[in-house]
Parts: structure tokens; sequence; C-alpha cells
């Protein structure tokens, strides 16, 4: 990709009263544009990053039998009606609206009544189960307050797998699948060792729920854990009778801040119930199904990454993640041609500065822009034959013969 035919640029300044450090450098390196508060564009940088991320989520979730479909964003009522969560009493992030025909319509907070709903047309019988159905929507919550850019916002991308089950035994089964390849999502787009699993409060069916927690000193949420880490809790279950089921002093816990990139719920009946979703089982019985729901926040996971590798000269992209691997940088004639073949044989991973701009410039554009290799290739190192490669988070420098740069190959 040549830098030249992006309408992206870099800017100078983001919007004053953008105070995240990520949110920050997004908008300035061109990977996201602000529409209004709580609501961002996310620019070809920015989608590459996003889809780079839901890739690694895709896999993850395929590997364990999952199957991807993708629902509306515009919501009938009825079911939610009939699940108690349609009145802005029960639910206070609703954007809801009109339809033209008379009637109401909500936008996408999530869906547990309308995949319960849908699945009552394909679940008859015991053969119909299980089934592990998922996908990326974008989903619409009227948060009161939007902050810490892309991290919490009015428009987001979730990834939200539902669970379809006989039992609680083939349930259970399922759920710590889940939280497996939960971790190894978050192994691989590069949370791994800050990302803990983490007990949250449960609602009424189940006593706990999982979070996926990432430390982090701007997350809104609160962990306590012990020494070794082996115990998580979130603030909010942390009571005299949980520290005494974990057989845990309060004292003897450290808490921190950080941010939840997802969680993974036991829901029981909790919809299938009021919805009438049932099956019938190998003797002729009506069953209820037992249901769970597995979600990850893609567009915030990618705002938490930003945030937590993000440096003084600005974003620091894992490589599983970065929309580019090699940030290429040419300085003089020879080298600028060398530079174009490089870019025509791997537009897909280089990401070639080919602007009209001085050259310490484009250097200022790669730290701030946060690709993992920096290649520089200028008439100076073409001398000793050679092209610098300059890592992004270490700032490690090498000269590597020209011959291996061309083949991408050190
Ligand atoms: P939170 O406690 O942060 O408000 P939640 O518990 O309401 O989130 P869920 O409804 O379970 O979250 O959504 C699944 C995931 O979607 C969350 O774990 C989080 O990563 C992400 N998420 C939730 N709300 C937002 C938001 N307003 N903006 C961006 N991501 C969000
Ligand atoms: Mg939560």
């Amino acid at each position: 990709m040549k830098l030249s035919h992006s309408f992206a640029k870099t800017l100078r300044d983001a919007p004053k009263d953008e105070t995240a450090k990520s949110a920050q450098y997004l908008i300035r390196a061109g990977y996201v544009h602000k529409e209004m508060a709580g609501v961002y564009d996310f620019l070809p940088l920015g989608l590459k990053t996003l889809k780079n991320i839901e890739n690694i989520i895709r896999e993850e979730l395929d590997a364990i039998g999952c199957e991807e479909l993708q629902m509306s964003a515009l919501q009938n009522s009825e079911p939610w009606q009939k699940s108690g969560r349609w009145a802005d009493q029960a639910v206070d992030i609703w954007f809801k609206t009109k339809l033209a025909s008379g009637g109401e319509l909500g936008l996408a907070p999530t869906h547990e009544e309308p995949i319960t709903t849908l699945m009552k047309t394909y679940i008859k019988s015991y053969k119909d189960l299980p089934i592990y159905a998922y996908q990326f929507q974008t989903k619409f919550r009227n948060e009161l307050r939007a902050k810490s850019g892309i991290m919490r916002t009015r428009e987001f991308l979730m990834k939200d797998l539902y669970s379809f089950c006989p039992d609680e035994a083939s349930h259970n089964a399922f759920y710590h699948k889940v939280e497996k390849a939960y971790k190894r999502i978050y192994e691989r787009v590069g949370l791994g060792d800050c990302t803990y699993q983490t007990f949250a409060s449960g609602g009424i069916f189940s006593k706990y729920s999982h979070e996926f927690q990432t430390l982090l000193p701007v997350g809104e949420d609160t962990i306590y854990y012990n020494a070794d880490k082996s115990i998580v809790l979130n603030e909010e279950v942390v009571t005299p009778e949980v520290l005494d089921e974990f057989d845990i002093k309060k004292a003897d816990l450290s808490s921190e801040n950080a941010a939840e990139v997802g969680n993974i719920f036991t829901l029981k009946y909790k919809y299938s119930e009021p919805l009438g979703l049932d099956y019938t089982d190998k003797d002729g019985q009506k069953n209820t199904v037992f249901m769970g729901c597995y979600g990850i926040g893609v567009s915030r996971v990618m705002g938490v990454i930003a945030e937590k590798f993000a440096d003084a000269k600005g974003l620091v992209w894992p490589e599983a993640v970065a929309p580019y691997k090699y940030h290429l940088i040419t300085i003089g004639d020879a080298a600028a041609e060398i530079g174009q073949n490089l870019e025509s044989a791997h537009q897909d991973t280089i990401l070639y500065d080919d602007r009209d701009l001085r050259p310490g410039e484009k250097f200022a554009d790669a730290e701030l822009m946060g690709i993992p290799t920096r290649i520089v290739i200028s008439d100076k190192t073409l001398e000793k034959g050679c092209a610098e490669i300059v890592s992004r988070a270490t700032g490690e420098t090498k000269l590597i013969p020209i011959e291996k740069v061309t083949n991408l190959d050190w």
C-alpha cells in the first residue's frame, strides 16, 4: 500500500475533548475519525486492524465448532416485551425508533431475544442440538457517558456467541471450551499476559459469570487478585460471603484498574423459557433449551491494545493485529526505486510512505502509526549494501543486507 494513495492523513491535533491517549493517537494517526461523542468511523488503517482482531476471534471460534451468522440491527419489540427487557426502566441504554407505518423498533443493544426467537424455527428435537452461533455485529447503546475513545462508545462492534444445549452438562463442557478459546484469543491479539478471567456477578441463575479483564490504568473496572493471580474478582463480587467461599482475606488481595474485554454467561433458561424455546428429547418429552452467551467487544479490544502499548511517540501494535507488518521509508532516488518494487511485490504487508515529505516527518508519522517494523532504505545505507530495520516497540536497529530485505527475510 502506498501512503500517497490514501485519503486518510495524519493530523497534528486530536479533538480537544478526547482525553484517552489511545483515542488521541488513533485519530491523529488516521485509524479512526470522530463523528460525535461516542461514535467513530473506522478509516482504512483502523478497519484493517479491526478486521485482524475479528479474524483471530473467528478462527478460534470456528476451531471449537461455532457457526457464523449475521443478524439484523433493527429489532422487533415483541420478544423483548416477552423477556421483560423492552421497558426503558429495565434496560436504560435502548435506542428506539418509530416505524413510519406505526409501531416501535429497537436498535440492537445485544441479541439474546432475537436469536432465541430465531432458533425456534430451527430447534425442534434433541437431534438439532447443540447449536453454537455467533456474529460480528454493530451494537447500539445509549450510554450516559461515552468516554475513553473507542473503548466505550454508543455504536460498537461486538462478537456475540450464543450456545443452545440440551442440558447443563453439555452446556458446561462447551463453556469450558469457550474459556480456553478466549484465552487463546487474548494471547494472540497480544493481551495474554495482562488479561485475567475474573469472577463477576452473574445475575439470578448462575452464581458467577466470568469476565475477561485487561489490566489498564484507565480501565473503568476494579479487580482484586491474590498473590499468584489464580483468584481474580471483580470489585462487584468482593463481599464477606464471597471472600469466605474463596477462603481469602481482603487484606491479602491487591486491586488494580482493568477494562472488560469480554464476558461469558450461563443463561440457563433466562430467555428460552419466556420465549418458549424448547425441544423434544429421546423419550418424546418437551424440555427447555439450556443457553449461554459469550461476548467480546471487538472495537473495545482494539482501543485497549492501543492504550496498553502506546508510548510517548504514538501507537505500538502487536504484529498479529497491526494493519501492516512493515513501514517502508526510502531516502533518495536509488532507494525509492527499490522501495517501489518492494511495495508492489508485497502490497498487503508493506505500507510505503512514498509521500513528498521530509524524512523527519515520515519518521515521526511512522512512530505515530505504530507499525511493528520500519524498513529504511537510503542512498547512505545502500552504500553499505544494506537497509535499516527498526523495531517500533524497542527501537532496536539492525543493518541488513539489501538482498535479504527485498526478500523480507532476515
Ligand atoms: P460494560 O460493563 O463495559 O458496560 P457490559 O457488561 O454491558 O459492558 P456486554 O453487554 O456483555 O457488556 O457486552 C459484551 C462486551 O462488549 C463487553 O465485554 C465489552 O467488551 C463490550 N462493550 C460493552 N459495552 C460497550 C460499549 N459501550 N462500547 C464498546 N464496547 C462495549
Ligand atoms: Mg460489564
